[in-house]
């Protein structure tokens, strides 16, 4: 099926490893053009090497830490110059923060709105206009189930996620006048850099697919397994296709069925 991207340029922040760099990679096989960032670019130059196949005058990489604002402008800025145009624009980076309320402090707290509320805020006030004079502005906010689906660990990254599930109606209200629709992905458990990270901090004896499986179970994930970047990358596409044209303000759950809300 042709998705038409073809030429579309689509930014994708925390592209360097697993989600982002995954839709980049089904962005450019489409014929998208792909403007990248992360705060190390020198990580993601290097995950970019993979895209030797791709025409460089379809590939945008800087580095850009998107909880500051100049960052952002200048990121879009920099994207305005490469492409002409911004089609799309996938709020991917973040982290999460394992720990429960007593153990978070406020300034991990702080933290964690700033990244999850800032991180996504920044980007569209830099990107609207150019997102408006699009014909098929798409704007995909990746977040988590956690949002709806709060966990003991995990209470900032939760009530943080919570807020930016919250916020993404109102920017796709808000959005909708110029035409751009606004629309999330909810992530469960997401093979990646964070858990491949988690492994290699977990003193266990099982190798990584027995480690994860577990971990799978005992989060009640009903596919019995994590999902895969590709599995994500999947639905972001799809929704920064125009063939998505009548879709704002959704929310997509890509979690092996662990949600358990109505
Ligand atoms: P990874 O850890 O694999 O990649 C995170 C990316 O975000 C990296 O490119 C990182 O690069 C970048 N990043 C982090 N902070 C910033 C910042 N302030 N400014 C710019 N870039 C930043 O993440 P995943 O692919 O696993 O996750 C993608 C998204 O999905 C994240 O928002 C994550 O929280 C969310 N999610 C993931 C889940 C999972 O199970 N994997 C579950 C639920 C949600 P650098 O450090 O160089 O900046």
């Amino acid at each position: 099926m042709d998705l038409q991207l073809k030429d579309r340029a689509v930014v994708i922040t925390g592209a360097s490893s697993g989600v982002g760099l995954a839709t980049a990679r089904y962005l450019l096989r489409e014929g998208a053009r792909v403007a990248a960032c992360a705060r190390d670019a020198d990580r993601l130059a290097a995950a970019f090497d993979e895209f030797a196949w791709a025409d460089k005058r379809s590939i945008y990489l800087a580095s850009c830490d998107v909880t500051d604002q100049q960052a952002t402008d200048r990121f879009i800025a920099g994207t305005l110059n490469s492409f002409g145009a911004v089609d799309g624009l996938v709020c991917n980076a973040g982290r999460s923060l394992m720990a429960t309320l007593q153990e978070t402090t406020d300034q991990q707290f702080m933290d964690e709105f700033n990244l999850k509320i800032f991180g996504v805020l920044n980007m569209v006030r830099s990107a609207r206009s150019a997102l408006a004079a699009s014909a098929h502005g798409s704007v995909v906010n990746v977040n988590a189930i956690l949002s709806r689906q709060p966990e003991l660990r995990l209470a900032a990254t939760s009530a943080a996620r919570a807020g930016l599930l919250n916020l993404t109606h109102s920017i796709a209200e808000e959005l909708a006048v110029d035409g751009t629709r606004v629309n999330s992905v909810l992530l469960g458990l997401v093979d990646t850099g964070q858990w491949r990270r988690r492994f290699e901090n977990a003193a266990t004896e099982l190798d990584y697919e027995a480690w994860s499986a577990e971990i799978a179970r005992d989060r009640g994930i009903k596919l019995g397994r994590f999902g895969t970047a590709e599995e994500v990358a999947f639905h972001i596409v799809s929704l920064l296709s125009p063939l998505s044209g009548y879709t704002t303000g959704a929310s997509i759950d890509v979690g092996g069925g662990v949600g358990r809300y109505v």
